[in-house]
């Protein structure tokens, strides 16, 4: 427990740097004071502030480019993964490492075809596999349950749970069902359908939620505590909220009680203007709820009160890829100021970082955490 005896973080390292300072029993009760990222992070879900706001980035591709690796020499390289991730969070001082593989090796097994890239993830060509109503049969988690995309993942994460036992939590990565159906069927055709063929799209994404209940359920065994579910179709841009209480509501909500019942907690990762979807998600029953720039962090938490951890949502593109590090430095700290002042909260950019932001822009937002609380 922190209580009255809350030191705000900018004291505690100017105490530790200047030691001399200092009698031998305050040193070690600021010690005390000074949490690890596990217990950070355990601190924030009970809604308390902890010694600072817990951090999560998602930046594989920046971390790829600084080590001069391309992505398709790695993608299935558990130990350089992990390696790389934990590199990563020394040096950049996150809390949380990312276990997830870039590899499609769900759309593979289910017969699409990938291009890889150098420099950014894989992506799914032409023709696509789900074509008809019976290629919904194709949709089977036993064929993905026996890929080596599923098997390098769940690796990745069993070494990370192993090297960081008890120091920092693994984010495990599942696909939303509508991101999953989107990859098999094209995703312009599923929104076509969504509104042509409601059915089809319903029996569509029963198929696909059980392929991303695998993958987060092998996530969880493998030592994961937390599923990030990334769901950027059910998007405020691209689907209405009435859309998304029909089609992706009640497959969000299984996804959400097949991780919870597997002892995990579900991260429900919506991008873009999504302001009208957060009443929505909460009804999920998700965790944490990870919102992109487009929406208000101060209205998320007004919205969904304690319900919901809220985690974001530093812009992506015009903070971490284009913005100086004292404004992203600035916008972090707003970040804080609107949703994380009482914990419930984990600073991030709104979405995956690209490849070639710039290093300063990841210390930049690590250093608004490390302020400590505003106010
Ligand atoms: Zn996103």
């Amino acid at each position: 427990m922190i209580g009255a005896e809350f030191i705000p973080a900018p004291l505690i390292l100017q105490t530790l740097s200047t030691p001399g300072r200092l009698g031998r029993g305050e040193r070690a009760k600021i010690r005390d004071i000074r949490m690890n990222s596990w217990e950070r992070i355990e601190a924030a879900v009970r809604f308390e502030r902890g010694d600072r706001t817990p951090v999560f980035v998602i930046c594989r591709f920046v971390l790829l480019k600084q080590a001069n690796l391309p992505l398709p020499g790695t993608i299935l390289d558990a130990r350089r993964t992990a390696d790389l991730e934990i590199e990563g969070r020394r040096r950049f001082g996150w809390d949380f490492v990312y276990g997830r593989t870039y590899y499609p090796f769900e759309e593979e097994a289910i017969g699409a075809t990938a291009q890889f890239r150098e420099d950014t993830a894989p992506s799914i060509i032409p023709p696509y596999t789900i074509r008809t109503e019976e290629d919904i049969h194709r949709i089977d988690p036993e064929k993905v349950r026996r890929t080596r995309g599923l098997e390098m993942e769940h690796r990745l994460v069993a070494e990370l749970a192993r090297r960081l036992a008890g120091e920092a939590h693994i984010m495990g990565y599942c696909q939303g069902p509508l991101r999953l159906a989107g990859q098999l069927r094209g995703l312009q055709q599923m929104l076509l359908d969504m509104v042509v063929e409601p059915d089809f799209v319903h029996r569509l994404l029963a198929a696909t939620t059980e392929v991303c209940i695998l993958r987060a359920l092998s996530a969880l065994e493998a030592g994961a505590r937390f599923i990030f579910i990334g769901e950027a179709p059910a998007s405020g841009d691209m689907i209405s909220p009435n859309l998304y209480e029909e089609m992706a509501l009640p497959v969000h909500q299984r996804l959400v009680r097949a991780i919870q019942e597997a002892g995990g907690r579900a991260v429900l990762h919506i991008c873009g203007k999504s302001q009208r979807q957060v009443p929505l998600m909460a009804r999920t029953g998700a965790d944490v709820l990870s919102v992109d720039s487009g929406v208000d962090l101060a209205e998320a938490r007004e919205m969904v009160g304690r319900q919901a951890l809220l985690l974001g949502n530093v812009d992506t593109i015009n903070g971490m890829l284009r913005g100086s590090q004292e404004e992203v430095e600035a916008e972090a700290r707003r970040c804080i100021q609107k949703a994380g002042t009482e914990g419930g909260f984990i600073l991030s950019p709104g979405c995956n970082v690209p490849g070639n932001t710039p290093v300063e822009n990841l210390h930049a937002i690590c250093r608004a955490a490390e302020a400590g609380f505003p106010g």
